[in-house]
């Protein structure tokens, strides 16, 4: 029987990857870009959504398309991130499931648009009332006050947000949002002292500059034009489609109706015009009697101007920066902050949106890489226990048949890395906390002791096999094997971004400033509670943030949206094939379809099926007396479902193949 349904449409291709004949990669591809090409921008893995960046408007976005896909069964309208999101929203409303949207893709593939069209679909379609919609509101301004404070024009995104993020979003039992809290990981600080070639420091300096009025910038003691200030990079100050002085005022509202009082914009913005002059602050040697320089302020105005902002004793700061020269250093960490905490004692729903950083290759890979890496190994680890492991594991549970499918396992990558005893992050932290000369190439050989030495040895299936040494490498570097391809990472910095130290001198004095947030912001300068003990190493922190953010996500029912980037020009209507089978290999987007294949792509209780299906049934319709799983076997037989199309578990039925269940529905809707 024909079935026309969206979901499979020769002309753009077929909606749901579980149908695509004959399944190789050239087909995957040739059917995302026959999508693509036709505006479909969304296509199915089972439920999991590939979202392709369309790189423009497209008009799928309206309170229109909100409506038409509320309440809607995943697969009865064409692919849509709506329905992803309503599905998400339903279960945690009506079957009291906490869940998370895992969002993950490259750089500029579209994450943090994917993550604020969840959000705002979640919002347009959960409770109403005064309170409820002040929660909503507050939930969607965090977005352009991170975005201000977090993202930055890159070179392979205008607003490419330079830390990762994590969201609850707290509901209560009518599922009405009470609130939110954000995690921020691996805030890419060095931008503020450096940025690279064409690309520009976080948006809100510029904003600020171009936004404020004229009242504000004399308050502040800053001058409009970019160029007066070293932090601003100068060969792309302004970037096309980015109006910096309309998103200072967005900004600005947000921060308000986030919940930030008056006083407290103000103080921000101190800060960040303080950041402003400290980068103009420039350094000369001074010799001292007994041989050594020293560093000198060179111009002191800016200094001054610092210090009135911060209400710092000018005397005190100079002499914490002469002390210990700063030399800011690439470093990456992570901080928590609370947009709203919600107050109720009862347990809430939650939804978790996460927007983190996909896997980096570049040519050069430095620690951030490292990490960052590492962090996406974590992800596609959960993504494997928690997708391929429990399919498996429900057919058990079900009594239905199954045959083993194989595949790759990176738990042994993530041994590798983080190994409590000789894992690389023990042993970069091991060197740093020895005493004697630590040099990154000290650390590196270690790795090629530890790592390298007995892998000919060892079984193939080892962590040390993921470990490569051969003679090709370049100096002073190592090369992993990760689930998403091979890197080479040279170890400069390591060692110093590992340590990611801030030197007492500094830390104090900045406690001695009389602006109340920027004493909060150095808690550590505080003379009374001086700490010997050393601070946990860059790497041990994002170990721990990452630990518990996978035990977080592991509680939740995972829904995963996947988003690729279809060239590398910011371009609409181009598909580079490359650039996506890339991506589409990283992602392990082909061996996702090989599980949902091998088995059944559909299940669902015999009581929702039945109460689905039952009109379909002269002997299940209006109601049927028995057990729910013998009336289902009734009415398929009735509709003359092929028998092996269909497997009974012992709570559900499994339906292998989406086109049965495409004409369950057609005929559905025929009644
Ligand atoms: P990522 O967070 O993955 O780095 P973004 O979500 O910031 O990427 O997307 C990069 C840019 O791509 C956006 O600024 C926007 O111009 C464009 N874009 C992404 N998703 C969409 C979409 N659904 N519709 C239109 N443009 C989009
Ligand atoms: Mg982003």
């Amino acid at each position: 029987m024909e079935v026309k349904t969206s979901l499979l449409d020769n002309m753009i291709g077929v909606g749901d990857m579980v149908l695509l004949e004959p399944l190789n990669e050239n087909s995957f591809i040739e059917n995302l870009r026959k999508r693509f090409d036709h505006n479909e921008i969304y296509t199915y893995i089972g439920s999991v959504v590939i979202s392709m960046n369309p790189y423009r408007s497209l008009p799928i976005f309206t309170p229109e398309k909100v409506e038409e896909y509320r309440n809607r069964n995943f697969y009865e309208l064409s692919p849509h991130i709506y329905a992803l999101a309503d599905e998400a929203y339903r279960s945690l409303r009506d079957q009291d499931k906490d869940q998370c949207i895992l969002i993950t893709g490259e750089s500029g593939a579209g994450k943090t648009e994917a993550s604020k069209l969840v959000m705002s679909y979640v919002a347009a379609v959960c409770g109403k009332g005064q309170e409820v919609n002040k929660v909503k509101e507050q939930l969607l301004q965090s977005n352009p006050v991170l975005e201000a404070f977090g993202n930055a024009k890159t070179v392979r995104n205008d607003n490419s947000s330079r830390f990762g993020k994590y969201m609850d979003i707290e509901f209560d039992f009518k599922g009405d949002p009470l609130g939110g809290v954000i995690s921020n990981y691996l805030l890419e600080k060095s931008r503020v002292c450096k940025q690279p070639r064409g690309e520009r420091n976080f948006h809100i300096f510029y904003q600020l500059l171009s936004g404020a009025s004229n009242d504000t910038l004399t308050k502040l003691k800053l001058d409009r034009d970019f160029s007066k200030y070293n932090y601003l990079s100068l060969d792309s100050a302004t970037v096309n489609g980015l109006d910096d002085a309309a998103s200072f005022r967005t900004v600005w509202n947000a921060m308000q109706i986030v919940g930030f009082m008056e006083d407290e914009v103000q103080s921000v913005l101190e800060l960040v015009a303080a950041v402003l002059k400290l980068g103009n602050i420039e350094f000369k040697p001074e010799s001292r009697v007994n041989g050594f320089d020293e560093s000198r302020v060179k111009d002191k105005n800016d200094l001054k101007e610092m210090c009135e902002l911060l209400g710092i004793e000018q005397s005190v700061l100079e002499r914490a920066f002469s002390y210990r020269t700063v030399e800011a250093k690439m470093e990456k960490v992570s901080t928590t902050l609370n947009v709203a905490q919600a107050q109720a004692k009862t347990r809430h729903k939650v939804m978790g949106v996460l927007d983190i950083y996909g896997f980096e290759i570049f040519e050069d890979n430095s620690f951030e890489q490292f990490i960052i890496n590492y962090c996406n190994e974590k992800l596609q680890q959960i993504f494997i226990e928690l997708t391929l492991r429990e399919e498996q594991e429900e057919y058990i549970r079900e009594g239905i048949e199954w045959t083993n499918i194989e595949y790759f396992n990176n738990a042994i990558i993530c041994d590798l890395i983080e190994n409590n005893q000789n894992g690389i992050l023990a042993m970069l932290d091991e060197e740093c906390l020895r005493p004697g000369t630590v040099t990154d190439d000290t650390f590196l050989d270690k790795l090629n002791t530890i790592c390298a030495e007995h892998q000919h040895f060892e079984s193939r299936l080892s962590k040390n096999s993921k470990f490569l040494t051969d003679h090709s490498l370049p100096h002073s570097c190592f090369r992993i094997q990760h689930y998403a391809g091979k890197v080479l990472y040279r170890v400069e910095g390591f060692v110093d971004k590992n340590n990611d130290l801030l030197y007492r001198d500094l830390s104090q004095a900045m406690y001695k400033a009389t602006h109340s947030l920027m004493k909060q912001l150095f808690p550590e300068g505080n003379p009374a509670k001086v700490n010997l003990k050393r601070p946990p190493t860059a790497g041990f922190q994002f170990k721990a943030s990452v630990g518990g953010l996978m035990r977080n996500l592991q509680t939740k029912n995972p829904n995963y949206i996947r988003c690729i980037k279809p060239n590398d020009k910011k371009a609409a209507h181009i598909f580079t094939e490359s650039l996506v089978c890339h991506q589409v290999r990283y992602l392990g987007l082909m061996e996702n379809v090989r599980v949902r294949r091998a088995g059944y792509a559909f299940r669902q209780s015999y009581e929702s099926s039945l109460e689905r299906y039952k009109m379909l049934c002269k002997q299940t319709w209006p109601h049927w007396r028995g057990a729910a799983r013998d009336g289902v076997e009734v009415l398929l037989t009735d509709c003359s479902v092929p028998a092996e199309e269909f497997a009974y578990g012992r709570s559900k039925i499994f339906i292998r193949n989406p086109r049965t269940l495409f004409t369950l529905e057609e005929r559905r809707r025929a009644c």
